[in-house]
């Protein structure tokens, strides 16, 4: 493989052109086996950023992307309608909180992001609240690179010094302090409370991943935040978007994660493992308010429409995912691998470099105490034959839910070993 015009030509995710990041070389990949070109086999822990739930070259899903191949691979979706696309939404209506009955196909998380903010702008607009323009959020969020998406993101890992002036300032309220299975008091979501309270008559929305806080920080908070959102937002006739992009599809233990705490958003961003990992793929899911209120306004459009919307491989490959994830009892898998996981892991806290260690569902995260050396902890991984790329403080896994107990087990112990040593 020509490196050498990799090193120079192209840029790789969240790098420098100057001094980048080390890249390996990769062959091929198969269920959790990653192949690299020198004949090295790594296990994945990654599933490449939360996406390939069922592993890499599933037979399934890789038929569904060869059947629809053979039909067509694309069509404008604007004038035209086909099965894949029909399909996959009457499954997505079926398994998404049941309010959500309107959906709208685009490419990728930011751009699911961009729609969903779009959509409680125009609302508001439509139904005559041309007052309310805001957005609240949590700090330690992460919703995408794109501006919309990034104005929400933690304004310090979201780096919005640089774009000050040009990106849209948005409200943020300390992110949750309780954990998932702490005991829950009020005075967590207090802060929330009045911000939206003094804020009623301005904010559209209040955008959040539920449950888990991803890319920003890797954080379980209580679902009793959720809750009080919801009431919140119900109280001020505030829009309330979920981002579920990251923790969708069974990630956390439930299908979606808001399902921790039976709560219904009014928009919700999913995305990811929507392909099973296959493609870039996304989609906005509204309620009937949303919709009725765009829908009777002006213009009564929504003005959104992704050359890619709808795309049929995609659709196809998300409807066999889908198929998948139901064929199984993915509860149990994702189960076993958090109780292994914690097994496995939790001796880390022991460490004198770590911080802590915590565990849900599929995701498994070890906080250090200081930043990791990227460039030594990368390659000490490849080395030990694992595939795990930390960021900042925190190292993490998020198998993929096929991943065995054996290998399950190898990735976690050499996990921790190169925890050790760095
Ligand atoms: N929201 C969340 C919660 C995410 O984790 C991500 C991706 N890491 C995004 C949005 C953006 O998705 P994409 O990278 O597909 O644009």
């Amino acid at each position: 493989m020509d490196l050498k015009f990799d090193r120079e030509h192209i840029w790789h995710p969240y790098t420098s052109m100057n001094n980048p990041l080390k890249v390996y070389p990769v062959k091929s990949a198969d269920g959790v086996r990653i192949k690299l070109d020198d004949g090295r086999e790594l296990i994945d822990g990654m599933s490449s950023w939360w996406a390939t739930v069922h592993g890499y070259n599933h037979p399934k899903l890789n038929e569904a992307v060869n059947n629809q191949l053979n039909d067509m691979s694309h069509i404008m979706f604007g004038g035209f309608t086909h099965k894949p696309a029909i399909d996959l939404a009457k499954k997505l209506i079926d398994i998404t909180p049941s309010d959500l009955q309107k959906i709208f196909y685009c490419d990728s998380g930011s751009v699911a992001v961009e729609v969903a903010m779009k959509m409680a702008l125009q609302y508001c607009f439509s139904i005559g609240e041309t007052k309310r323009k805001k957005f609240v959020t949590v700090r330690s969020g992460y919703h995408g690179d794109t501006f919309h998406a990034m104005s929400v993101c933690d304004p310090v890992t979201g780096m919005h010094e640089i774009f000050t002036g040009i990106l849209p300032e948005y409200i943020f309220v300390d992110a949750p302090q309780i954990a998932y299975s702490e005991q829950w008091d009020y005075a967590d979501f207090k802060q929330m409370f009045e911000t939206i309270k003094a804020n009623k008559d301005e904010i559209a929305a209040v955008i959040i991943e539920p449950i888990v806080q991803g890319a920003g920080g890797m954080r379980f908070y209580h679902p009793n935040y959720l809750k009080e959102l919801r009431k919140t937002c119900d109280e001020f006739g505030i829009i309330l978007i979920l981002d579920e992009i990251a923790t969708g599809f069974g990630r956390t233990g439930e299908f979606f994660a808001c399902m921790h705490a039976n709560v219904q958003p009014d928009i919700m961003c999913i995305g990811k493992a929507l392909t099973g990992g296959y493609m870039s793929f996304a989609a906005c899911l509204a309620n009937e308010k949303i919709s009725q209120g765009i829908s009777d306004g002006k213009p009564g459009n929504f003005m959104h429409g992704p050359t890619f919307m709808g795309n049929p491989l995609a659709c196809s490959v998300a409807n066999a995912s889908l198929d998948l994830l139901m064929s199984y009892d993915w509860r149990k898998s994702v189960k076993n691998i958090e109780s292994i996981m914690t097994q496995e892991l939790i001796s880390a806290k022991e460490f004198e470099n770590v911080d802590s260690v915590r565990i849900l569902g599929a995701i498994g995260v070890i906080q250090m105490k200081s930043e990791v050396d990227m460039a030594k902890i990368q390659n000490d991984f490849v080395e030990h034959g694992i595939w795990v790329r930390p960021f900042g403080k925190l190292v993490y896994i998020m198998p993929a839910f096929i991943i065995n107990d054996a290998d399950l087990r190898e990735l976690c112990r050499s996990l921790l070993t190169v925890v050790q040593m760095n």
